[in-house]
């Protein structure tokens, strides 16, 4: 499985340290990939307390071009340098706050992907988009661009956006469905069989029903990955077989 933190605009230097200190002990010979995601300025910090653990390091985001004028981005090829693994990539956040589109989404994952990163691919539905019967129809415009990528492994991670940070985590039965979609679809787009991970309110308390539910190959987790104690549970909560999904 993969279970994968996104600390969001979270977290400090030493949180960064005894988090780890609490964390990869444990970790140590685990049949999971983990995914340490702290803001930019924490990912050298990271890399190096993560060296040789189980535990990789993941950015929030990345620009598609390698360099340029572009003040405020941050170059996939340069996270890459850092010895970052991996990049989470059209998050629910980005895409309503920062004007992230489908498109733009896509051209970050193709450049994180040609730079050697491992790509969280970020897809969800809203409450309304749901209540009008359009989940479908938004996963499929949102993964439709990612034909742009070459066929290789993208992880997936269905994230409704009405279940971040809120509380309330989509129902196996609705996390089972979606899941099948993406799979169903990535499969028709040639991309093979994708991981799909899922992410919304992923709590110690419902982690192992939602990492038991068919099709999930693991979790996004936000607040509560801040927790090194909480972050464990959900590990802990994880069935053993599976490997990295
Ligand atoms: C996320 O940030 O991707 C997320 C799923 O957040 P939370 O677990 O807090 O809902």
């Amino acid at each position: 499985m993969i279970l994968a933190a996104n600390w969001k605009m979270h977290g400090s230097s030493e949180h960064l340290v005894s988090y780890c200190e609490a964390l990869l002990p444990r970790c140590e010979s685990l049949p999971h990939q983990i995914v340490l995601c702290p803001p930019y300025p924490l990912l050298p910090q990271a890399v190096m307390l993560c060296a040789g653990s189980q535990v990789q390091v993941g950015a929030q985001n990345c620009h598609w071009h390698q360099q340029g004028a572009f003040t405020g981005e941050v170059s996939p090829w340069l996270l890459v340098q850092l010895g970052v693994g991996w990049v989470v990539v059209g998050h629910s956040e980005r895409r309503q706050h920062f004007g992230e589109t489908d498109g733009t989404a896509a051209a970050r994952a193709k450049a994180a992907q040609e730079a050697g990163l491992r790509v969280i691919f970020c897809v969800g539905e809203t409450l309304e988009e749901r209540q009008r019967g359009e989940t479908f129809e938004v996963l499929q415009r949102q993964l439709h661009p990612l034909e742009v990528l070459a066929p290789t492994a993208v992880v997936v991670a269905y994230e409704p956006v009405w279940a971040i940070g809120t509380g309330h985590n989509a129902s196996p039965e609705q996390i089972q469905q979606a899941h099948q979609f993406i799979q169903a679809y990535m499969r028709e787009q040639g991309k093979g069989e994708v991981a799909v991970i899922y992410g919304g309110s992923v709590k110690p308390e419902n982690a192992a029903e939602i990492l038991h539910t068919p099709g999930v190959a693991g979790a996004l987790v936000g607040g509560a990955s801040l927790d090194a104690t909480a972050f464990w549970a959900i590990i802990q909560a994880a069935p053993q077989q599976g490997g990295e999904g």
